[in-house]
């Protein structure tokens, strides 16, 4: 496993191995690797002739008040994780080198980001789409790989990719869990004894919901209204957001009858977490 700081070292062996024919699988991350990010790389591993990992904490897609500077890091154990699951470049590039000066053009996402996340986080996406398509030019993927605990930015990649015509394929995999159903996230590290408690309640309500849906519920309304009592008491933090939108198109809809996301944030004292469930009119998951 080779580590690689420098972008035109990284961008020469993309080219190099290009040339031979060989397909590349890209996992972008932030570090701080856990079992959610394994399942990306098990799945790039399996599929590629080269791994590529980056972890790389995005000034870009932080919000002033949001948590940059306490972002978990650890770069030894994320070392260590790469190394078991056979990566072959840890891509580990610092914040001088993506942005050596301001930049001079960013791009601005203008669907599927006025909700969710990209409502409560303005700028967000713009952060993540544009230096995705910085680490795409610098790799050239065969394949990317995303999980579905960020089910929106998986909808918003899927619209850089068909709408800049990137030669890539999107991946897309399941949200792995600890026990108890709280989605792994490096944020987790984050959240106080009693508040860990409460976290899991969040997948609980949104399988609350799914389950409504499954016994003959249509009503967004209605639904948003159940899932936000089920939770408001439970989850030891502050409801950010519940919202039930197609998907992937994200759009506002009033009955449920096509393919839903339903997701939830919750704001904790030092973390912010998000989960979802997909699932069509019948309430039957189908994504994730
Ligand atoms: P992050 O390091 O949080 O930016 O995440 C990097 C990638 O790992 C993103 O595609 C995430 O969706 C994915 N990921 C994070 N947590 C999980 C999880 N619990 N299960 C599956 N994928 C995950």
């Amino acid at each position: 496993m080779e580590i690689i700081t420098n972008i035109k070292q990284l961008q020469q062996k993309s080219i190099s191995w290009i040339r031979q024919g060989k397909s590349i699988g890209f996992v972008p991350t932030m570090g701080y690797l856990h079992e959610g990010h394994e399942a990306l790389m098990k799945a790039a591993r399996q599929e590629n002739d080269i791994v590529i990992l980056s972890i790389f904490v995005n000034p870009l897609q932080f919000g002033e008040s949001e948590d940059l500077n306490s972002y978990p890091r650890d770069e030894e154990h994320d070392r260590k994780v790469a190394e078991e699951n056979e990566i072959d470049v840890i891509f580990f590039p610092s914040v001088d080198s993506m942005y050596p000066k301001p930049l001079s053009l960013e791009l601005s996402v203008v669907r599927r980001a006025d909700v969710l996340c990209g409502k409560s986080r303005p700028g967000h996406f713009d952060g993540v789409v544009t230096v995705l398509a910085k680490l795409f030019n610098m790799i050239h993927p065969t394949s990317v790989y995303f999980g579905m605990k960020d089910a929106q930015q998986i909808a918003v990649v899927d619209a850089l990719i068909k709408d800049f015509n990137y030669p890539i394929n999107l991946t897309t995999v399941p949200t792995v869990r600890e026990k108890d159903g709280l989605a792994k996230s490096s944020r987790n590290v984050n959240l106080f004894d009693q508040e860990r408690i409460g976290a899991p309640f969040i997948q609980q309500a949104l399988q609350y919901g799914r389950q409504l849906v499954e016994n003959g519920e249509k009503n967004q309304a209605e639904l948003v209204k159940k899932i936000r009592q089920f939770l408001e008491n439970k989850s030891h933090g502050n409801i950010d957001y519940i919202e039930l939108l197609s998907y992937p198109e994200l759009e506002p809809i009033e009955l449920i009858d096509q393919q839903v996301i339903l997701a939830a944030a919750v704001f904790y004292q030092k973390a912010r977490l998000i989960d979802n469930v997909v699932f069509n009119e019948k309430g039957e998951k189908t994504l994730g």
